[in-house]
């Protein structure tokens, strides 16, 4: 345990962050990481509990007061080697993790949560300056070749956990650069891209192979879709080159919201927004790029895409940004001894928010208004709760200035094709059906395994670590008979 009562003497450390004028200027990361002084004092509030709810609140079993201790004593080294155990990429998930660890934590119960994810964030950093953070080859190859579709979170984990078992892995991604939603999805304000780009270094050092702007199988409307890649493989030729194939495609699936006017010009889903201005910051030339510049933006969606959108219509200098989100306002502290150790639903305002926006709860969209075939307005109506249904408030209805919308309601489940292509059965949500207990993760199709969002539906980076992780467990099993990959 580190210091007996540092959850008396010590006070939670926040994260800190780069002044909203200054950083609003730029695209990149503004979170200041702790210097290990301040982290070492961080986990001084760790308790070293008998039951460390923490490690069972974390997806990828962190082991959390382990590594706080180790914080403590100055041993930076084995802080790392412990992280490392649970989790490939701990500098992705310090960044941008919703941390539900710290939910779970024992010190959350009564007062603030230990700052776990500051100080993971503390370890990585440390690890990557030293020069601690290095290639794993394996020492035996087994000739067993696996093909990986997908370099989002899931896929990644997966082939590195492959290759280090000594599995010849490729790793398929019909877009031009490796990173899934992490490269074109998350902005690179919340994580800057340089950070999948050494992992991919690594992962090349150990071994994996990367074949981007391949696309396995067909894509539904692929005339309408920009950027994607015209080199297709077939299944087929997949099943014949590989011994195994892990699907990691995730869930792209945007929900749409088809209510009158939706075809007016100026409407999108923040999937294609949010990617461009990512594709812009890595030096690419776009013919014409969606911006919000001078513009009435109004964002459909009150989760983390939509607060992504908000955040980087605020940089492109938007005249206005306006969240909708159809629930009521959540309380802005939760009942603690009611929900925790769970993932609490209360009022979350992010880094974007801070930065400007009007968030407007309790309220639905009954329809797009325009002139000249252009958006111009949102007609919207109140919600309330009665009778535990939400209804419409008769005569609430209103009209907000609109040049710009975007969609942010969630995606519905993966583009169905690779999944079709191969004969997967799908789950109720359309999601690849595979089953995560021992052994599993594999298909209904021999050799063919599921992980990340395309298995579990739209989900969190530290979910696709984790399902990537068990995936590559339950490949190296079915091809090898056994493996000493960590369950
Ligand atoms: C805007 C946005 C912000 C988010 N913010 C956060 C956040 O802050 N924290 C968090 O934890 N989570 C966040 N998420 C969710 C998180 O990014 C995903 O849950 C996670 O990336 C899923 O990982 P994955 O590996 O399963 O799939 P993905 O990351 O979606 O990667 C799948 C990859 O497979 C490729 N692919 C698909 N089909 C094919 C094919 N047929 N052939 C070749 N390649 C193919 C795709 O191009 C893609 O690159 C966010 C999501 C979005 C959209
Ligand atoms: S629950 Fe909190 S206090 Fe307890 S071991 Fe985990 S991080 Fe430390």
């Amino acid at each position: 345990m580190s210091k007996i009562t540092g959850f008396l003497d010590q006070p939670r450390i926040k994260d800190q962050y780069a002044p909203v004028d200054a950083r609003l200027k730029h695209y990149h990361e503004f979170l200041l990481p702790l210097a290990p002084d301040a982290a070492r004092l961080q986990a001084t509030r760790c308790m070293d509990c008998g039951i460390p709810f923490c490690n069972n609140g974390c997806p990828v079993g962190n082991i959390i007061p382990d590594f706080n201790n180790l914080v403590y004593q100055d041993d930076w080294r084995s802080a790392l080697d412990t992280l490392h155990s649970t989790n490939n990429f701990p500098e992705f998930t310090g960044r941008i993790c919703p941390a539900p660890c710290e939910a779970a934590c024992t010190l959350n119960i009564n007062g603030d949560a230990v700052g776990i994810k500051s100080i993971e964030l503390s370890i990585i950093e440390r690890g990557w300056q030293e020069g601690w953070v290095t290639p794993q080859p394996p020492a035996v190859k087994t000739g067993k070749k696996v093909a990986v579709i997908g370099s989002g979170p899931a896929g990644l984990a997966a082939a590195q956990q492959l290759a280090r078992a000594g599995h010849d892995v490729t790793v398929f991604e019909k877009n031009d650069r490796v990173g899934g939603l992490m490269r074109y999805g998350i902005p690179d304000f919340k994580m800057d891209k340089h950070h999948i780009d050494r992992r991919v270094e690594q992962m090349q050092a150990e071994g994996v192979t990367f074949r981007t702007g391949v696309l396995v199988g067909a894509w539904p409307d692929a005339s309408k879709v920009t950027n994607l890649s015209k080199h297709t493989v077939t299944p087929d030729e997949m099943k014949a080159e590989f011994d195994a194939v892990l699907l990691a495609g995730g869930a792209e699936q945007p929900r749409d919201l088809p209510a009158p006017g939706r075809e007016l010009d100026g409407i999108h889903f923040a999937m294609e927004f949010l990617p461009q201005q990512n594709r812009v910051n890595a030096g690419d030339k776009l013919k014409k790029q969606l911006r919000a510049d001078g513009k009435h933006v109004i964002v459909i969606g009150g989760g983390d895409t939509g607060s992504d959108c908000v955040g980087t219509s605020n940089r492109h200098g938007a005249a206005s940004v306006t969240q909708f989100e159809v629930m009521p306002q959540p309380p802005e502290q939760e009942n603690k001894p009611l929900v925790w150790p769970y993932w609490p639903m209360k009022l979350r305002t992010s880094t974007s928010h801070e930065e400007g926006a009007v968030r407007e709860f309790a309220i639905a969209t009954k329809e797009f208004i325009g002139k000249g075939g252009k958006v111009t307005g949102v007609k919207t109506v109140r919600m309330e709760f009665k009778d535990g249904q939400l209804t419409e408030v008769p005569g609430s209805e209103e009209i907000h200035k609109a040049d710009l919308v975007l969609l942010a309601m969630g995606f519905v489940s993966p583009v169905g094709s690779v999944i079709d292509a191969f004969g997967i059965t799908k789950d109720a949500r359309g999601n690849a059906h595979a089953h995560t207990d021992e052994g599993g993760y594999h298909t209904n199709v021999e050799g063919v395994f599921a992980a990340g969002d395309m298995r579990r539906g739209q989900s969190l980076v530290v979910w696709a670590i984790r399902e990537g992780r068990q995936a590559a467990r339950a490949i190296d099993q079915h091809l090898m008979g056994t493996s000493v990959l960590p369950r």
